[in-house]
């Protein structure tokens, strides 16, 4: 068949398009035969969702493990997570301050010059102990992710998802593997690594599903959100979508090219279904298996480095999520008419980066964060229901720009240690 050689991001571009058509003709009541096509396209889309997270502990413990044994030996380990760790923060923060100098520019919070508080239909009342409530706020949160680093039931972790306890396990393990006395190090090596070629494997079967799963989970989005809660907040939306968009082609491609060394548009085409897939899906976690499928596979970073700057990343590293964060938190602010003094601005941005660290790489997971900022602020927590309508639709977009940003990281980390993904120039 002609449309089985189509290029994979191909396929899914033309399932994005259909999807968005049969979501608007069916809306949210359209049936054919008697059954409801929303359900139709909430299966489909469950379907592929479930089969990608159905292969995500067995793939990140398996691809950590064996990453780490790799590295664990020599000083290589220290070298490469500081530089990961260096890579997360400089680029969470570049788009945190990118989503702050958009929003203090376009003001969105801000109609005719009076704070939009009454037009968006907000009641609750300021807190005036605003001071008292922001001190602290900060350091709670750090602690409250080393708690979660430190599960005290790996298999309850593995259970619920928590990536951040899943990783720090899997990092011990495969750092205690490269310790172990030989013919038991060999038999454990080559287990870890024949599961990783596996689960390599299944994900690159289920990668062919993507086109129908993405139809079913954008159709389903269309089909029931639309576009009519666009316009109220139409100022404060595409204030997000050209922040995650500077930071995407602006800040990311300009460190592609100076420091990986690689072409942005390479790239781009490169991480094109990786990208697709956490536009449709939302959750950077359930992408993680396609991502380190396409950094591997079509930008050729080796195991070594994917596996410890990928999963590690998906959790941690969230540039779209942090930026969203900040630019929504300012946003909620304008509108209940708190003048934000640079002060409270530091406290948006260190809240905001702290807060993407914590939020797990899951659907709408930022909202909980924002409250977390709301609070910190001394704002109401009925705010965030100000931006629950175009929510979606950002989550859309902002989780591409954190795969992409996860994706880039391990491409320059590569080059920094000296492979040459997407051919990079040697000279770079
Ligand atoms: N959906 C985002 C992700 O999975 C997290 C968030 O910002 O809500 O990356």
């Amino acid at each position: 068949m002609k449309i089985a050689r189509l290029a994979l991001h191909w396929q899914i571009l033309i399932a994005l398009g259909l999807a968005v058509l049969a979501g608007t003709l069916s809306g949210p009541e359209g049936s054919l035969f008697g059954v409801r096509l929303v359900d139709v396209y909430a299966f489909l889309g469950t379907l592929f969702l479930n089969a990608l997270k159905m292969l995500i502990v067995p793939l990140i413990l398996s691809s950590i493990i064996t990453g780490m044994a790799s590295i664990g030996e020599g000083g290589a380990l220290g070298r490469l997570g500081g530089k990961t760790l260096t890579y997360y923060l400089t680029t969470s923060f570049l788009a945190i301050v990118t989503g702050l100098f958009l929003v203090n520019l376009t003001q969105p919070g801000i109609v005719d010059g009076q704070p939009a508080k009454e037009a968006l239909g907000l009641t609750a009342e300021l807190d005036p102990a605003l001071e008292e409530k922001v001190a602290g706020s900060g350091l709670g949160e750090m602690a409250e992710i080393f708690l979660r680093m430190v599960p005290p039931n790996i298999v309850a972790a593995a259970a619920e998802g928590q990536m951040l306890g899943l990783i720090f396990f899997g990092l011990l393990f495969g750092f205690f593997m490269t310790r172990l006395r030989e013919p038991l190090k060999e038999s454990l090596t080559r287990f870890w690594s024949g599961t990783f070629e596996v689960m390599m494997m299944i994900t690159d079967w289920v990668m062919r599903f993507a086109p129908i799963g993405v139809f079913g989970l954008v159709a389903k989005v269309v089909a029931t959100t639309g576009y009519s809660a666009i316009a109220p907040l139409a100022v404060f939306f595409f204030t997000v979508l050209a922040a995650l968009a500077f930071h995407l082609f602006v800040n990311l491609s300009l460190l592609l090219r100076f420091v990986g060394g690689v072409s942005p548009l390479a790239m781009l085409r490169a991480m094109a279904p990786a990208l697709l897939t956490a536009f449709s899906t939302s959750s950077s976690s359930a992408t993680l298996p396609l991502t380190m499928e396409c950094v591997e596979k079509n930008a050729g970073v080796s195991n070594r480095v994917t596996s410890f700057v990928l999963p590690l990343g998906a959790t941690v590293n969230m540039d779209g999520t942090a930026l969203y964060e900040c630019v929504a938190a300012v946003f909620i602010a304008q509108a209940y008419g708190l003048e934000l003094d640079l002060a409270d601005q530091f406290l948006i941005v260190v809240t905001a980066l702290l807060t993407s660290i914590g939020v797990a790489g899951i659907p709408a997971a930022s909202l909980v964060a924002i409250t977390i900022i709301l609070a910190a602020m001394g704002l109401p927590a009925e705010g965030v229901a100000l931006i629950l309508a175009v929510d979606r639709l950002l989550d859309m977009c902002r989780t591409s720009v954190n795969v992409y940003s996860d994706a880039s990281g391990a491409v320059i980390i590569a080059r920094l240690e000296g492979e040459r993904p997407l051919r990079a120039k040697l000279d770079a």
